[in-house]
């Protein structure tokens, strides 16, 4: 699905250059759940805005769904960003003014889909994420939970061949984290391919797989043997709840 060879990634800033990524290979296969942990500064956010065609590399080869991507004109990139790619941010990204629907049917007409599909599809992905009564509420109107729920059913949308997320529960509750943590195991059991990243190692849990980054480079690539289920984790804090 991702097959990211020797890549690397300077940034420069008048005569400074940092090196963020140094060198990363890696493969995430089809239907697979990784969580990419490391401190601050280590590049993570850089290599998730390179697999999100956000930026492009320095050097190194990038291969999504079997199409090597590096080599493409700005054009045929944000092409392939908007229909093969999924990115959640931190801060949600929505625009303010709008509602739910229409945050979540921006995609689709940047796809060019007619406006009855696009807002059947909208509310199918509300509706999977849990804001099926929300639909009309602008981001205002809603909690950090809820609105990383909209931004997760508009990166879902166009049913991507992956899904990005760089600290999605980064700004929330550990309850809200966790809801949003039960939304990605439940795509990922659906069959979705999710690459995230988080600090948090009870976070990363959740995930399949963890890769460490460290210093622009992946020190470590670790199969997580049972993945904490996030429905269990917010039944035990419903209890905890109750009995406090
Ligand atoms: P992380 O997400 O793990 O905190 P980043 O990928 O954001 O790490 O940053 C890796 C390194 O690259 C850091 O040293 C950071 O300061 C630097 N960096 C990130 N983005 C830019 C940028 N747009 N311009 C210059 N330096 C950057
Ligand atoms: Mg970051």
């Amino acid at each position: 699905m991702i097959r990211v060879v020797d890549l690397k990634k300077i940034y420069h800033t008048g005569s400074v250059a940092v090196q963020a990524l140094r060198s990363v290979s890696v493969h995430v296969q089809q239907g697979q759940f990784v969580a990419v942990m490391g401190p601050s500064g280590s590049g993570k956010s850089t290599f998730m805005n390179l697999l999100g065609l956000l930026d492009r590399a320095t050097s190194g080869t990038y291969q999504l769904d079997g199409q090597e991507v590096s080599g493409l004109s700005d054009n045929q990139l944000a092409k392939v960003r908007n229909l093969r790619i999924g990115f959640v941010f931190q801060t949600f990204n929505l625009l303010p003014r709008l509602t739910a629907l229409k945050n979540v049917e921006l995609p689709m007409l940047y796809a060019g889909i007619r406006p009855a599909e696009r807002r059947r599809r909208a509310i199918t992905a509300l509706e999977r994420v849990g804001l099926g009564d929300r639909i009309h509420h602008q981001p205002n109107e809603l909690s950090g939970g809820q609105n990383q729920r909209v931004a997760i059913a508009r990166a879902l949308v166009n049913q991507p061949s992956v899904i990005l997320a760089d600290e999605p529960t980064g700004a929330l509750d550990t309850r809200s984290g966790e809801e949003i943590m039960a939304i990605f195991q439940q795509l990922h059991r659906e069959g979705a391919t999710i690459v995230l990243v988080t600090h948090e190692p009870d976070i990363a849990r959740h995930a399949q797989r963890n890769l460490h980054f460290r210093d622009g480079l992946l020190v470590r690539d670790e199969m997580i043997a049972d993945p904490v289920d996030a429905r269990q984790v917010l039944t035990s804090l419903a209890e905890e709840v109750s009995v406090g």
